[in-house]
C-alpha cells in the first residue's frame, strides 16, 4: 500500500510504500477512499506532541471494509466506516462508562500511537469504527470525521439553543463547519471572527450572520454592540488573542468553549468570570455517538463540508501549504486520485 508516515527523523513527512498486515481478532481491513489532513496531522509530523518516527498519519479517514478478523459483530464486508482522532478507548473505565469516552486515559489516536487513514489501507477495530450512512457523499464524511463532528460536540457543549447569539473565532477548515453546525443545525445567530478576509467570506456564504476580521476592528467591541455579548462562543483558531477576547465577547452566563490548541495560556479576569458566572470549557474531538449524529446531519444536507480533493502523492505539498496557513475549507487525499 501506499502510506504518508512521519519521516525517520520524526519531524515532516513523507510518502512510502508498506505492506498492511492481517485483520487481527475484533478487527477489519478497510480500503481507505478518503483522508483528510488536519492541523493535528501537522502537529503531529513535526513532533509537537512527541516524535513518532514510521507513524502513517490520518483521522479523517473514510473507507469500505474488504476484510474482517475473527470476532467482528458491529461490521460487515462492504459497510462504509470512518477512521477518527479517537481510535479506540479501554472501554471500561470511568470515562468510557459515563458518555465522555473521548477522556480515556489510555485511549489510541489514530495516526499518532496507531497507524491511521492517510494511505490506501488501514486497520481499524471494528466496534469503534462509526458506519457512514447511505447519503452522506464519502469525501464530505472525512471532513465532518474530525472537523464537523469537533464542531458539533464543542457546539453542543455551549449548549446553544436556538435564537441564541454564538461567536466562532476561527472560520478556517474547522471554524466554517462551526459555522454550518450552529446555523442550520442549532437554529443560532452566529458570528465569525478571523483575520483572513477569504475565510470571513465563506463564514458569510455559510450563513454567518457578522463577519469581523480581527485585524481590522475588535471584535469585543462589535459583538458587545451589535448583540449585547454572545450567549457562548467557540474558538477554533490558534491564537492566544482569539481565546482572551472569546471570554470577553460573552455576556452574563456565558460559555466558552477551547478547542484550537496554541501552546499558551490565556488571561482569564478572576472577577469578570465570578461576577459573570462565565464558564470556560475545554471539547476535544467527539464520541462514537456524536460522530453518528454529525454524519446524519450531513446526510440530510444541512452540513456541507468545502473539501478539495488531492492526489496521495500531493500529501508533503499540502503539508507545506497548511503549515503556511493559506488553505480555506478542508484538504482531501483521494486514494484512487
Ligand atoms: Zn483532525
Ligand atoms: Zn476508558
Amino acid at each position: 500500500m501506499k502510506a504518508v508516515v512521519v519521516n525517520k527523523e520524526g519531524t515532516w513527512v513523507e510518502l512510502v510504500e508498506r505492506d498492511i498486515r492481517k485483520p487481527g481478532y475484533g478487527e477489519a481491513l478497510v480500503d481507505v477512499e478518503y483522508c483528510g489532513v488536519c492541523h493535528t496531522d501537522l502537529h503531529v509530523a513535526k513532533g509537537d506532541f512527541g516524535k513518532v518516527p514510521g507513524r502513517v498519519l490520518g483521522h479523517e479517514g473514510i473507507g469500505i471494509v474488504r476484510e474482517l478478523g475473527e470476532g467482528v459483530k458491529s461490521l460487515k464486508v462492504g459497510d462504509r466506516v470512518s477512521i477518527a482522532w479517537f481510535f479506540e478507548g479501554c472501554g471500561c473505565c470511568e470515562y468510557c462508562d459515563t458518555g465522555r469516552e473521548t477522556l480515556c486515559r489510555t485511549v489510541k489516536n489514530a495516526g499518532y500511537s496507531v497507524d491511521g487513514a492517510m494511505a490506501t489501507q488501514c486497520i481499524v477495530t471494528a466496534d469503534y469504527a462509526v458506519k457512514v450512512p447511505d447519503g452522506l457523499d464519502p469525501a464530505q464524511a472525512s471532513s465532518i470525521t474530525c472537523a464537523g463532528v469537533t464542531c458539533y460536540a464543542a457546539i453542543k457543549a455551549a449548549k446553544l439553543r436556538p435564537g441564541q447569539w454564538i461567536a466562532l473565532y476561527g472560520a478556517g477548515g474547522l471554524g466554517n463547519l462551526a459555522v454550518q453546525y450552529a446555523k442550520k443545525v442549532f437554529n443560532a445567530h452566529v458570528v465569525a471572527v478571523d483575520i483572513n478576509d477569504d475565510k470571513l467570506a465563506l463564514a458569510k456564504e455559510c450563513g454567518a450572520d457578522i463577519v469581523i476580521n480581527g485585524l481590522k476592528e475588535n471584535p469585543v467591541e462589535v459583538i458587545k454592540e451589535k448583540t449585547g455579548g454572545c450567549h457562548s462562543s467557540v474558538v477554533t483558531a490558534v491564537s492566544k488573542v482569539a481565546f482572551n477576547q472569546a471570554i470577553n465577547s460573552v455576556r452574563a452566563g456565558g460559555i466558552v468553549v477551547a478547542v484550537g490548541l496554541p501552546s499558551e495560556t490565556m488571561d482569564v479576569s478572576i472577577v469578570k468570570t465570578v461576577l459573570d458566572g462565565i464558564e470556560i470549557i475545554g471539547s476535544l474531538v467527539g464520541t462514537r455517538k456524536d460522530l453518528e449524529e454529525a454524519f446524519q446531519f450531513g446526510a440530510e444536507g444541512m452540513v456541507v463540508p468545502v473539501v478539495k480533493k488531492r492526489p496521495i502523492e500531493d500529501a508533503p505539498a499540502i503539508f507545506k501549504e497548511m503549515e503556511d496557513g493559506v488553505i480555506t475549507g478542508r484538504m482531501v487525499i483521494d486514494m484512487k486520485m
